[in-house]
């Protein structure tokens, strides 16, 4: 039987819980299944059994069972590509995987994320601006949209069965299709976006579904709204979500709806569209959005605010997520409720599942689960008064003084240092004159060969690590092992022909945390997952205090590697961008502080590699796009800091020394005059997915330096012809200045094996012999 839906809201909520299991669970049993050593029914049971120790969780740490405080956030793999099986969106090349009533089940949504043969995957891109990645619907004119999965209203059964009334999560119809890219079929200058009205009555009913199965509220996440980045813009945005809540909310068969819009602020346009909706509550992000602008229609409202921060480590200030609260409170809505700003999937589990945590340093952080009990903190207080929670508010902020005044929070010698910079340390000696000096130093062929830095990350090496780790090697041991390793990728490297080498990163777990471990002022975790793709996950360092470099760290590896060659040797550094973007970083000084602190350690690296004699040097920046604010009007001040601390790591460095960087994932238009700002020699960045589309762009850009657009894509087995890679270097030399052309791979080569990897730099090298001998 069907009850009515309750349209009061609990007090406290979640956008959404880590879903990839405290011990990573998930990614055991999806890859187990993957590789058919288990099936799905036992897949299922897994699954079942990690949102069951979730729902149990939460409510332990203060969330209501039956009041739909508990969100049920759950994906296999992506929560773009749930909504999008939801719906019936999957692509043309996928459709045989269809169950017989069209249904999308497992296999057809695993297949879609990971391709099959000569059907690619789905395109992943970043979501929004964090490290977490979601397959890309491909959506056009022709496709149809129908229920095709019962999996959202199956959870929310079950769930009822184990006694909670959970809140389902599913990306919203604006944002899914604003996510979307076109499908081949569709003419050019079509925009998934112009499909919502036939996509909303398969979304109505989805939500009808959710209602049967138990649902009293349901939410709908619609960070599109906050986004100044996506092609439509944010009038058009609001527009849509105007009419996409009209739609959904004037049905009467559904569960309450509460539109989540986090990442950062909603625009002034979504804000009035979501206010003047027949939604029951809407959640904004009071962490990097401001408490928005008083507007007509909260009266009848629940507004969730989010003053707990989902994407960084840090306890907080709990007094001042309280003032956002009250302040919201003064908006004169229906109720307000407090909330996370993002689902909780950006950041790990639990403090608690550290064990060599400084133990200071653990009282200044909180995880998933610290950040839920903090939620049901300021719950308390709205229902009960501030003084019901004011022991708490204190506690917090006695955190936060310890913090700022405990050692290596700040440095006197790294403040001194920071503080004297002036103009000359942000810029190397002329472009031209650079070049002059690199010719006779390095005496490179036209179209110079190079790989991106790591060679294949063999389980022989992984075993290695593990062992070193749990001491069953030892210093020596481990040392030696790593030699043989280097020596074996250089000879490989002159066997196969190549120009500039490397000496194939083996001794990193990590391009980040490798850096991390051997700087100060970051811990590193032991449990601290986060999800960064489908069953991927990373362990970001925790950037605490003030950077600095006890003693060289990459240097006597590349000096061994170069003893080994003629051939000049590529240095292999993670530049402030990365390092900063990958790791949880400070919160109490603005992050071009940072970055600096960043850049002058790798600044004194450069240097000592110099000095061991190394001519070319690449500083990793491939989370330069991802970092760039989702608001227009921060970018000019993050590209700012982000490129000055780029040129303070590498403008110490001699005219005649080759400063390389390389760039994934980087949409090249979009940051290009940054990546020419960077003022590198040389620049590799990912080209092959797109077929060299970004050569074009390149190109009418005046870009000047020396670029390596890759010219075969690392992210598959699959090993390019020499016909192939021809093709695209006589395209490339074509559109670009011959002298200024490099030839390599998108990417470094860690998750490919050997056999691949041999034969495709293999091809890449007598493509490149067949292009020099015609031009
Ligand atoms: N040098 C790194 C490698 O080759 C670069 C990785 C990256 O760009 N993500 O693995
Ligand atoms: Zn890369």
């Amino acid at each position: 039987m069907m009850t009515e839906p309750r349209v009061t809201f609990p007090h406290g909520t979640i956008l959404g819980y880590p879903r990839i299991g405290r011990r990573r669970e998930l990614k055991r049993a999806v890859e187990a299944y993957w590789t058919g050593t288990t099936d799905a029914e036992t897949l299922e049971e897994t699954a079942a059994g990690l949102r069951r120790a979730t729902r149990e969780r939460l409510a332990e740490l203060g969330l209501g069972r039956d009041d739909s405080s508990i969100p049920e956030s759950f994906s296999f793999y992506d929560q773009v590509h749930d909504a999008a099986a939801a719906v019936g969106v999957l692509p043309e090349r996928f459709a045989a995987l269809r169950g017989a009533d069209g249904a999308i089940g497992l296999d057809a949504y695993f297949t879609a994320a990971r391709g099959a043969g000569e059907a690619a995957p789905l395109e992943m891109t970043k979501w929004f601006d964090t490290n977490y990645h979601y397959l890309v619907p491909e959506i056009g004119p022709e496709t149809v949209f129908a229920l095709s999965s019962d999996r959202f209203a199956r959870q929310v059964a079950e769930a009822m069965a184990d006694g909670f009334t959970v809140r389902p999560v599913i990306v919203g119809p604006v944002t899914l299709l604003a996510l979307a890219k076109g499908t081949d079929a569709a003419p050019a200058g079509f925009d998934p976006l112009d499909r919502l009205d036939d996509l909303l009555p398969v979304y109505a009913e989805l939500l009808a579904s959710l209602r049967t199965a138990g649902a009293e509220w349901v939410q709908l996440d619609e960070p599109a709204l906050v986004s100044e980045s996506l092609p439509e813009g944010p009038g058009a945005l609001a527009d849509a979500a105007a009419r996409a809540y009209a739609v959904l909310g004037g049905r009467v068969d559904r569960p309450a709806i509460l539109v989540a819009a986090g990442y950062a602020q909603l625009s002034d346009e979504a804000w009035a569209a979501l206010a003047a909706a027949p939604v029951e509550a809407i959640a904004v992000d009071l962490t990097r959005g401001a408490v928005p602008a008083p507007v007509e229609g909260l009266a009848a409202k629940t507004l969730v605010g989010g003053a707990v921060d989902g994407r960084n480590v840090w306890r907080g200030d709990l007094e001042a997520a309280w003032a956002k609260l009250e302040a919201l409170r003064a908006l004169g809505a229906g109720a307000v409720t407090a909330g996370t700003s993002t689902s909780l999937q950006h950041v790990p589990h639990d403090v608690e599942d550290e064990t060599t945590l400084d133990p200071r340093l653990a009282a200044w952080l909180a995880f998933a689960d610290q950040k839920v009990a903090q939620v049901a903190t300021l719950a308390r207080g709205l229902v009960e008064g501030r003084p019901a929670i004011a022991d708490a508010l204190a506690e917090a902020s006695a955190a936060l003084a310890d913090r700022r005044s405990a050692p290596g929070v700040r440095d006197g010698a790294v403040r001194e240092r920071a503080s004297v910079l002036g103009a000359e340390d942000f810029a190397r000696g002329d472009y031209d004159d650079r070049v002059a000096a690199q010719e006779i130093e390095l005496a490179l062929p036209v179209l110079p060969t190079t790989t991106i830095g790591s060679f294949p990350q063999t389980g022989d090496i992984r075993r290695a690590r593990a062992r070193h780790g749990r001491g069953e090697l030892s210093a020596d041991e481990y040392e030696s092992f790593l030699r043989a390793e280097i020596a074996q990728v250089v000879t490989l490297q002159e066997d196969i022909g190549l120009d500039v080498l490397v000496h194939g990163e083996a001794e990193r777990n990590d391009m980040v945390q490798y850096f991390a471990e051997n700087l100060e002022g970051f811990a590193v975790t032991e449990n601290g997952w986060v999800q960064s793709y489908g069953s991927r996950a990373t362990r970001p360092s925790i950037l605490w205090g003030d950077v600095a470099r006890p003693e060289a760290i990459t240097v006597a590896w590349s000096a061994f590697a170069q003893s080994l060659t003629d051939k000049p040797m590529k240095g292999m550094l993670t530049g402030p961008v990365t390092i900063l973007a990958w790791s949880f970083v400070r919160d109490d000084q603005p992050l071009g502080e940072t970055a600096n602190q960043v850049a002058l350690a790798l600044r004194d690296e450069i240097a000592d590699l110099e000095g061991a004699g190394i001519r070319v040097i690449q500083v990793d920046e491939p989370a330069l796009r991802e970092l760039l604010p989702l608001k227009r009007a921060a970018q000019p001040a993050y590209l700012e800091w982000s490129v000055g601390s780029f040129r303070l790591a590498t403008a110490g460095a001699a005219p005649a020394t080759q400063v390389h960087t390389h760039l994934c994932y980087s949409e090249f238009d979009v940051v290009i005059d940054a990546i020419a700002a960077l003022d590198a020699d040389v620049t590799s960045i990912e080209a092959a997915r797109s077929r060299g589309e970004v050569i074009g762009d390149i190109a009418t850009s005046g870009f000047a330096a020396g670029i390596g657009p890759g010219v075969y894509d690392i992210h598959s087995p699959r090993v390019p012809s020499v016909d192939e890679i021809t093709e695209l270097l006589d395209r490339t030399v074509a559109e670009l200045p011959l002298r200024r052309v490099w030839v390599n791979p998108d990417c470094g080569l860690k998750t490919r094996g050997y056999d691949e990897t041999v034969a495709s730099l293999k091809n890449l090298v007598a493509a490149t012999q067949a292009v020099r001998a015609s031009v």
